[in-house]
């Protein structure tokens, strides 16, 4: 094989027209419609040939044309007032800005092993990486001090297309990193900066490129250099692709390679979040560094980086957690244990819901869990599925009580509003809503917004789709060499007028694209009624080694062959971001119809909302919180089956019947002005209550107020102090594991005398034995709820007692009331847990100590 050296060579943009350059390195443009317009109209033709990819337009657009662009008086001017647009934008005065005056300064690390940011950058897989994307351009627009971290991936995520029976088929492209907006981070002598990993003795190299999102970098890794083996060099290969070593190959790079990334770049680092748990060895390397350079013991190193790290969880069902065999775990770390002064056990313990358990495999979420003071879930369902998957790491807390919240999901408005949507805000709302997407009083003014205005933008929306999915098709089919007269059938399919559905997404079973042909029979009726057709666009990928998935797409195509279905349904080939945001901006209705609880959140149905789309979902993920009964629809009202073939027979009727007796007729009934009044008071209500609250500004905001700004004063006053806080508190819990079994409530008094009645006040009293802690280290609480059958209260709630500053010989005493707020039967019991200021939960600690005759009488 010939020597082959590679050269890049840099586009020649005539002076003039360099500062297109910095516009195409900064995504801001992705979410500016004007910035996105001014690159589409250098040529049009070219701009879809590099699939929006400014930087590639920029590198072949041909000389002439550049030419007469710099004489173009016009087109200069567009350009210079978005460049001032872009210039305001990274000064103007920020949300983080005014929240954090006067506080500490510090930075927010945010690891995610994908980052969906726009289609020419495909290096994301799904939901996951479109929310990091989607919460790095809000984190810019609030101006928090937030760098990303990542992997660079050599192939993009695969490309989907069909082959003539409907089966898919995957490719790989390769991604051309010249021709992205990436910069290779160098060092001061001008040499790729690079980090190294060791992996199983080897010094694995990784070189480190910057993405800039408005005004948050984000720095990817990339194990693609020469002097790496040929192993080494594909370790960043493909995104959740080869064996499970690789995987665990790829988090090393990812967790422990993004952390020496940040200090190689003296980015400081104050709070870490970690985006689902393939980042998680990151909180290994943080401890590592404590334990070398500022000589902390491993306990208190953890102490320092749990208080200043946040997890998380995006998967609600245990097979979709990375779960490395011990063997493998103890093969790959063995030299970073001997760095962290602990044993192997004590290391693959962090990994384990039970440490004691030796075969239990080390689950990256555990080590994230056990890493962090704040695990969240994604919206409040998904939070309360996984206190129930994670309550084991905490057996003595009851269930409900596990220290795991939510934050509910949002999209980036910007980002997946039509320009046509956004006029029509810019003439009614003002200008307020693009900075404050999550006021409620701005959207509120959707209401001065005519109803046939609405209307009309609603009916050229879906037009747009139309064509879209017309050009799609053809280009499909063409590559299938399929004869003339599909060709000429494609670019008549579905009807511009007609009720249009969506259904596009990862086409995982739990979400049950089938659902909906449950009954072909009635689907055909409910499709091709005369005077009210409906049409279905289709969209999503499978992943490559699930033949369920597969199967799913396949069915979806032979349906779409059917001669009944023919015109009414649809299926565009590789789901991605492009297709999403023309399938989000044009259809009316949203459909969804996962098996609850299994979708987390879900954001797809969300990116609807602004654009004037309804939603038409099973009550999971985000749409309990979602959903008002006047702002879409929901299948069902949050049943859980165990019997799934049951399940899918009475959901799918009930999606039916909501069609055939609810959504159809509201989209059809018209006034005298052909404006269906009912379907557009809909939308408003959907507007108003989904679009302030599901969005990234306000969750970012959430994120911030809970745990980004709190973690920052917790780093900054524990690193003045030499952390002398974290070790006080090791030292203390230390002490507290070591005294807690002498602890018990030894004494209870409660009024048992006459009825108490709603309303009535009862006085608690508590008597409680400390071996040698203090009443300020116990706290006590009545523990009081419905009891269930067997005797035990499921579901309790806590309530206070106070110390009273006395003792009995029984114990110290504590005291408090309970207020009778609803009749019937309950059930009440004491209990009694460590305290200290400074932990981040109140079962920190994982110690909790019920009221119990028996033991009390021993
Ligand atoms: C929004 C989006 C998703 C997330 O889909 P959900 O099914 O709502 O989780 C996945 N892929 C793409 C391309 C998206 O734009």
């Amino acid at each position: 094989m010939p020597t082959i050296q590679t050269v890049t060579i840099l586009p020649s943009l005539p002076e003039r027209l360099a500062p297109l350059l910095t516009l195409a390195r900064n995504l801001w443009w992705t979410w500016t419609p004007r910035a996105i317009h001014l690159f589409q109209d250098m040529d049009r033709e070219l701009w879809e040939r590099c699939g929006h990819n400014p930087v590639a337009l920029l590198g072949s657009i041909e000389q002439p044309r550049l030419e007469a662009l710099e004489r173009d008086k016009i087109f200069l001017a567009r350009m210079n007032e978005v460049l001032e647009e872009l210039d305001r934008y990274l000064n103007f005065q920020t949300w983080y800005g005014t929240a954090s005056e006067g506080r500490a300064q510090g930075r927010i690390a945010y690891f995610s092993a994908e980052f969906g940011l726009h289609e020419s950058l495909p290096f994301y897989s799904g939901g996951l990486g479109i929310l990091a994307g989607d919460h790095m351009k809000s984190a810019s627009d609030l101006g928090l001090p937030m760098v990303g971290v990542g992997l660079l991936y050599k192939h993009g995520y695969f490309q989907q297309y069909l082959n003539p029976d409907g089966w898919q088929l995957e490719t790989y492209p390769l991604n051309e990193f010249d021709n992205m907006p990436l910069t290779l981070v160098r060092d001061e002598a001008g040499e790729p900066l690079t980090v190294s990993v060791e992996i199983l003795g080897r010094e694995v190299k990784a070189r480190i490129w910057s993405l800039v999102v408005g005004r948050v970098p984000i720095y990817l890794l990339d194990t693609d250099v020469p002097t790496n083996t040929l192993a080494d060099r594909q370790i960043t290969s493909f995104l959740y692709g080869g064996s499970l070593e690789t995987r665990l190959q790829q988090e090393m790079i990812l967790g422990i390679g993004g952390f020496r990334a940040l200090r190689a770049l003296d980015l400081c680092h104050t709070v870490c979040h970690m985006n689902e748990g393939h980042s998680a060895f990151m909180a290994v390397e943080r401890i590592r560094c404590l334990v070398e350079e500022q000589k902390l013991d491993f306990d208190e190193a953890l102490e320092v980086v749990r208080a200043t790290n946040i997890f998380t969880t995006h998967t609600p069902v245990p097979a979709g957690i990375d779960r490395f065999p011990p063997e493998l775990m103890k093969r790959y770390f063995a030299g970073m244990v001997k760095q962290l002064g602990i044993g192997m056990d004590d290391f693959l313990a962090l990994g384990r819901m039970n440490p004691a358990d030796p075969a239990e495999p080390f689950c990256m979420a555990v080590l994230a869990i056990k890493t962090a003071s704040q695990t969240n879930g994604v919206s409040k369902l998904h939070a309360e599925v996984s206190r129930r998957m994670w309550a084991e790491i905490w057996p003595r807390i009851p269930r409900h009580e596990t220290p795991i919240t939510h934050v509910t999901n949002g999209v980036h408005t910007l980002g997946w509003l039509s320009s046509e949507m956004a006029r029509l805000y810019e003439r009614y709302l003002g200008s307020r809503w693009i900075d404050e997407p999550a006021n409620h009083a701005v959207w509120e003014r959707v209401d001065l917004i005519p109803d046939f205005e609405l209307w009309r933008s609603r009916e050229r929306l879906r037009e747009w789709l139309i064509a879209f999915a017309r050009r799609r098709l053809v280009q499909q089919l063409k590559a299938k060499g399929a004869p003339g007269y599909q060709l000429d059938q494609a670019e008549e399919v579905l009807d511009p007028e007609a009720l249009t559905i969506g259904f596009a997404r990862r086409f995982a079973t739990y979400k049950r694209a089938n659902l909906i042909f449950r009954d072909p029979e009635r689907l055909a009726a409910i499709l091709n009624h005369k005077d009210r057709p409906v049409q279905i666009v289709f969209a999503g990928k499978a992943h490559p080694k699930d033949m369920e998935g597969k199967e799913l797409i396949h069915l979806v195509i032979q349906m779409a062959n059917r001669p009944e279905f023919r015109n009414r349904l649809v299926f565009i080939e590789n789901y991605d971001i492009e297709v999403a945001r023309n399938l989000v901006q044009g259809v009316d209705v949203w459909l969804n119809t996962p098996r609850r609880p299994n979708e987390a959140s879900g954001t797809s149905g969300m990116k609807v909302v602004a654009n004037g789309g309804l939603n038409l979902s099973i009550l999971d993920g985000w749409w309990v919180e979602g959903y008002q009964g006047d702002n879409g629809w929901a299948i069902g009202a949050g049943e859980e089956y165990d019997d799934h073939n049951y399940q899918d027979d009475v959901e799918s009727r009930l999606l039916y019947e909501l069609l055939e007796n609810t959504v159809v007729p509201m989209f059809y009934t018209r006034n005298s002005q052909n404006i269906p009044v009912e379907w557009v008071a809909t939308i408003r209500n959907s507007i108003k209550s989904i679009a302030p609250f599901f969005n990234t500004n306000r969750m970012v905001e959430e994120y911030a107020n809970s745990a980004y700004l709190p973690k920052i004063d917790t780093w900054h006053n524990l690193e003045k102090e030499q952390w002398r806080e974290a070790k006080e508190i090791c030292t203390w819990k230390k002490a507290v594991q070591q005294k807690w079994s002498g602890v018990s409530i030894t004494d209870v008094q409660l009024p048992m005398e006459g009825t108490p009645k709603v309303g009535d006040r009862l006085p608690i009293r508590a008597a409680v034995e400390m071996d040698g802690l203090s009443p300020e280290e116990v706290r006590v609480e009545a523990y009081i709820g419905r009891l269930d059958a067997e005797g035990n209260i499921p579901e309790g709630h806590a309530l206070p007692l106070l110390y009273t500053g006395e003792r009995s010989e029984r114990g110290h005493l504590y005291q408090g009331h309970l207020l009778c707020l609803s009749s019937g039967r309950i059930g009440l019991t004491l209990r009694c847990y460590p305290y200290r200021k400074g932990l981040s939960h109140k079962f920190e600690l994982g110690l909790l100590t019920w009221w119990d005759v028996g033991e009390a009488a021993e």
